[in-house]
């Protein structure tokens, strides 16, 4: 059985430098979470990619992401999948040096 990670809400991931990637979709759906037409919100929380491929969210000086208010995303229930994917859809070689997701207990029934 594949070992899967749980969320410790430690928020690391929100503070890495590097690109929080949206699609079309997830900016629809950030932009109406925020009350804010699409391109409004296009202009005001977004840039390009690196690559120039595609979107990303905007960042803080520090390199956290923009919506991360001290240990709260501020769009929780419309945050990208890529948020959402880390660190069991992806991760990196050292990541749980960073990171304090633990072993997700299974619970017996
Ligand atoms: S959108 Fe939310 S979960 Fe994703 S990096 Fe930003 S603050 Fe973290």
């Amino acid at each position: 059985m594949p070992v899967t990670y749980e969320c410790q809400r430690c928020t690391a991931c929100c503070r890495w430098p590097g690109p929080v990637r949206v699609t079309d979709v997830e900016v629809n759906q950030l932009a109406e979470f925020l009350g804010l037409p699409v391109e409004d919100f296009i202009q005001q929380h977004t840039q390009l990619t690196p690559d120039r491929r595609g979107l990303m969210l905007m960042e803080q000086a520090s390199g956290a992401c923009e919506f991360l208010a001290g240990n709260d995303c501020q769009v929780e229930p419309v945050k990208p999948q890529q948020c959402r994917d880390f660190p069991n859809g992806w991760n990196f070689p050292g990541w749980q040096a960073e990171c304090r997701a633990s072993i997700e207990k299974l619970h017996a029934f």
